[in-house]
């Protein structure tokens, strides 16, 4: 088989480039799971909805994708730089819960708002508490090639053993440090400032909830160590695709390619994907900062997850994307047209599989483009515009829709309660005209008494039982 070209920007090259899997025809994908101390907020979900486009837009041109996500549910502090509180413990006192209740709910919430915005659930979902002994080997592994030195209690790696150690970014070394540190605080075990806990037994945490049993005493991991670990292990030695918002290149996936490499002795990982944030007017969105927008709340707002779905889609995914109410209504409303008429198609006419070949090949093209979302919706509008028959007009936004996961083949949620109002009345109706039929007129004016105090109307004519709503 055949696939179908995509050039995606790699973080790694800098450069837009043609994707190409180490298997053919197999792609393996890792994508960095939610801290699950708190609801996801509308900027996380934005990371989720592309990553989603990018697996379904790999399936689409034909490769077979295996997909494996994390939990985190250890080791995240408050800072990215291993200084503050673990963000489960935060999350735990919060609420006066366990670590594990929370994170239990957090990650329900999270599968929740992932299937309201047709999300896919990875192959592999892996919480971190599940894999602490993958953990401790692969560092046992870097304290013995060297990579990992003891100080104060704690592993740490040693950034300074590495030929290499800023390969996804350039920037400078303290802009980079000062960025990953919400509250800046030097710890005096490292031996350069950019080293990083691979195992914390000593901290100054005490009150930490988890802790397992280790060669260097009880203790827990640090954060990068786990995406590395849990990634080897459902994925093997090389990875294809590995994505994450913009804000895990440094130091979250510059310590993973650090401490995978180091401890593989090759090349890890070939493509680097990474999603710009979702700001607010108050600048980017953060579930530290406790005040954030979540699904829910938009649901609250009768936003449908589907229309800030496609609000997402509408952006291209390596521009910043500002979150604001009017644009979110234009997008419900051209949603609600469109889902109108992709859903009322019918099939009727002929597929005519040449004439639909050139708006396959625009959408593939689109999507291939640095998944170049807002094209790809355009060809969708271009189907509907064009003169194929409606059996082919259906049979294509069916087909796209695999990738977009906008529901275009459902009715819109209105439409379907009415209808669903319209049968109710019928059955009703149909009842009392039975009712009727048996001289049961007591029955027959109670159902009408019902329908009444729902607010609707029935009146008999010469054509039959017609109904209004009052
Ligand atoms: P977290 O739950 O904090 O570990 O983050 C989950 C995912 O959301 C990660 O891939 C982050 O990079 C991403 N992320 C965090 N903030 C934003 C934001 N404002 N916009 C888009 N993605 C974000
Ligand atoms: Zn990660």
């Amino acid at each position: 088989m055949t696939m179908r070209a995509i050039n995606l920007y790699n973080t790694l090259t800098k450069k837009i480039e043609p994707f190409v899997p180490n298997e053919a025809g197999k792609v393996k994908m890792y994508t960095c799971g939610p801290t699950v101390y708190h609801f996801a907020h509308i900027g996380n979900l934005r990371s989720y909805i592309m990553e989603d486009v990018l697996e379904k837009t790999l399936r689409y041109a034909g490769y077979d994708v295996k997909r494996v996500m994390n939990i985190t549910d250890v080791g995240h502090l408050s800072s990215d730089a291993d200084s503050g509180e673990d963000k489960m413990l935060t999350g735990a006192k919060r609420e006066h819960k366990t670590v594990m209740e929370i994170a239990e709910f957090y990650r329900n919430a999270f599968f929740d708002d992932c299937k309201k915005l047709n999300v896919k659930t990875p192959d592999v979902v892996e919480p971190a508490t599940n894999c602490i002994a993958e953990f401790i080997t692969m560092i046992e592994a870097l304290l013995k090639k060297g990579y990992a030195y003891m100080a104060g209690g704690n592993v740490y790696f040693n950034t300074e053993k590495l030929e290499q150690y800023y390969v996804l970014s350039n920037q400078k070394e303290d802009d980079l440090m000062v960025g990953a540190r919400d509250d800046v605080e030097e710890d005096s075990n490292k031996r350069n400032k950019t080293d990083f806990v691979l195992w914390f037994t000593k901290s100054k945490f005490d009150d930490q909830e988890l802790k397992w049993e280790s060669p260097w005493g009880t203790g827990y991991p640090g954060w990068h160590i786990e995406c590395s670990a849990i990634s080897i292990k459902h994925l093997g030695e090389r990875l294809d695709i590995h994505c994450g918002g913009v804000d895990n290149i440094f130091p979250h996936h510059t310590n993973e390619i650090a401490q995978s490499e180091a401890y593989l002795g090759h090349k890890w990982c070939n493509y680097w994907f990474h999603i710009l944030h979702l700001n607010d007017s108050t600048g980017k969105m953060s579930k530290s900062k406790g005040d954030f927008l979540t699904l829910s709340l938009l649901e609250e707002k009768g936003y449908s997850p589907l229309v800030y779905r496609m609000f997402c889609l509408q952006s291209h995914y390596r521009k910043p994307l500002l979150f604001n109410y009017e644009v979110l209504d234009n997008v419900k409303s051209s949603y609600e047209k469109l889902r109108k008429k992709t859903s009322s198609l019918k099939n009727e006419g002929e597929l005519q599989a040449e004439q639909m070949l050139p708006f396959q090949e625009a959408f593939a093209q689109a999507l291939g483009s640095d998944m170049n979302t807002s094209q790809a919706l355009t060809v969708v509008y271009d189907v509907l515009k064009s003169d194929l028959d409606d059996a082919g007009k259906k049979a294509l936004v069916e087909e796209f829709d695999k990738v977009l996961s906008l529901d275009l083949m459902e009715e819109p949620e209105k439409e379907k309660a009415d209808g669903s109002l319209a049968a109710y009345v019928e059955e009703m109706i149909g009842q009392r005209q039975a009712a009727r039929k048996e001289k049961d007129f007591a029955k027959a004016d109670a159902i009408r008494q019902e329908l009444l105090e729902k607010g609707i109307e029935i009146k008999d004519t010469r054509e039959g039982t017609v109904w209004n709503l009052l």
